[in-house]
């Protein structure tokens, strides 16, 4: 991975996986994210349960990473993908489930809008497994009225996980 000499950025990771063991791949990823080149892991949230989002099959598990990084978006983004391809995701359909989802919400005050990378994430507001999580590590990106948007959506702070996650 090319190296950049920049500013370091603080950028937001949501982390979500249903298929195969989601809390072991939630739990590698945290792991391997603190292992990304020129970066580092500043909070990690809770972990939560969801059901899926517009859409059928097994429970989610979810977490929300900071991290500060000298890599540009676009590196990030590439780790990130490479990430997941490491825990086996395939894409099919829109919101398939996957064994692996590591969606950047923010880096730093970029904005970008492209099909390869949108930031700010164009549904973070829209998912209460990003709110939640999100609030455990920036509370002043997250408000009532956001939360109240979501608060249809199943989700709950995971206990029972953490013993899966071995
Ligand atoms: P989703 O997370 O929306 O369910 P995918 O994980 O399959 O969908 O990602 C679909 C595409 O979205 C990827 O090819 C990726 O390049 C693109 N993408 C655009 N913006 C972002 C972002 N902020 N974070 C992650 N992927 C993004
Ligand atoms: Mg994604």
């Amino acid at each position: 991975m090319a190296t950049s000499l920049r500013e370091p950025v603080s950028a937001f990771v949501a982390l979500g996986a249903n298929l195969g063991h989601p809390a072991q791949a939630v739990s590698k990823a945290l792991t391997d994210l603190a292992q990304l080149p020129h970066t580092q892991v500043k909070a990690v949230s809770e972990l939560y349960e969801s059901a899926p989002h517009q859409a059928d099959g097994p429970m989610y598990v979810n977490a929300v990473v900071a991290l500060s990084t000298s890599l540009n978006a676009f590196e990030l983004l590439q780790a990130l993908q490479a990430m997941e391809q490491q825990a086996g995701r395939q894409r099919s359909v829109q919101n398939a489930p996957r064994t692996l989802d590591l969606d950047l919400l923010f880096f730093g005050h970029a904005q970008l809008s492209s099909a390869y990378l949108t930031v700010p994430h164009p549904r973070w507001q829209e998912r209460a497994f990003v709110l939640l999580p999100l609030q455990d590590v920036a509370p002043e990106r997250v408000d009532a009225h956001m939360l109240a948007r979501v608060a249809d959506q199943p989700i709950q702070r995971s206990v029972s996980v953490i013993c899966d996650s071995k």
